[in-house]
């Protein structure tokens, strides 16, 4: 899943890319993926790219009058979740929109949910793998009106500070990693990331967030800021296709169960929930004691 740092080279890249470029036709592969109806997808038609801006893991595409590069300006946004499994695919040259008969041409197969076109020729489109579908578009004259987006927590980049983090992860007592997950909390912040920053922090991911002393905050502080700038970063200037690799390679423990951690060489070990699972360094983060995995330990019963 792309989080805050793909995300934000994701919106760079758009932002630079398609500047004052304007619409020319839009179409909904997967009707699903398009939550709102008013306005229609049809209203960014004609209308120039003011600004791309990055909302936690959501990215707005603000639309106004053509020529006009100012966020400010913008009359429509074009606001997508790209969620577990949906990408942005850049295209210099774009197929067709319309067959030379006019009919339109956006039944893509495949994976498309959505595509849009540029007067230059270029495009893009939004593509989902697998058969959960989840990645959301919403047309709407702003972003707030996405309750979503109107609920996200602080951002980790833009607003980081210990005194945001301890207040955000103490408003209720949970596990630190839900904590760090949650939108509403922390704003792009996700499974990944947060595997890597409690590594970082060297803190057990299960440590409930009201047990959290302020050293404690402040060393988890620090790590969010060490690990998102680094991967912002490392993320920042590729091309869109380059960025779900880039975030493999620069993971410590994250999908790296079995394998050494790079700190302290002690193999890195997994917990399994129904849907996702988490990574982690024992010795770095639990004082040498493998945390219970509830799934392991009924698989041995
Ligand atoms: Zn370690």
């Amino acid at each position: 899943m792309p989080e805050l740092p793909e995300v934000d080279a994701l919106g760079s890249y758009l932002r630079e890319r398609t500047a004052s470029r304007i619409v020319v036709a839009a179409h909904v592969a997967q009707i699903g993926a398009l939550k709102t109806f008013s306005p229609p997808l049809d209203d960014t038609v004609g209308r120039g790219v003011a600004g791309v801006e990055r909302f936690g893991k959501w990215l707005a595409i603000g639309l106004g009058p053509r020529g006009e590069v100012d966020p400010d300006a913008a009359e429509i946004h074009l606001v997508l979740h790209l969620a577990k499994a949906g990408w942005l695919r850049w295209r210099e040259e774009m197929p067709p929109a319309t067959s030379p008969k006019g009919r339109p041409m956006g039944r893509a197969a495949g994976p498309v949910a959505l595509r849009l076109w540029f007067d230059d020729g270029s495009g893009f489109d939004l593509t989902e793998a697998g058969t959960r579908k989840r990645l959301a578009v919403h047309v709407v004259a702003d972003p707030a009106e996405i309750p979503a987006v109107a609920s996200l927590g602080f951002d980790p980049v833009r607003e980081m500070s210990a005194d945001a983090l301890g207040t955000a992860l103490r408003s209720r007592n949970q596990q630190v990693k839900g904590a760090l997950r949650d939108q509403n909390l922390v704003a792009g912040i996700g499974n990944a990331y947060s595997d890597e920053i409690l590594h970082a922090a060297r803190m057990s991911p299960f440590t409930l967030t009201r047990s959290l002393g302020d050293d404690d905050v402040a060393r988890l502080a620090a790590a969010v800021t060490e690990v998102l700038d680094a991967a912002v970063a490392q993320a920042a200037g590729r091309p869109a296709a380059d960025l779900k690799d880039a975030k493999r390679r620069g993971m410590a423990v994250h999908g790296r169960a079995g394998q050494p951690c790079p700190v302290c060489g002690d193999v890195v070990r997994e917990v399994s929930f129904a849907d996702r699972s988490l990574q982690y360094c024992a010795t770095c983060q639990t004082g040498g004691t493998p945390l219970a995995d509830r799934r392991m330990s009924r698989l041995l019963r």
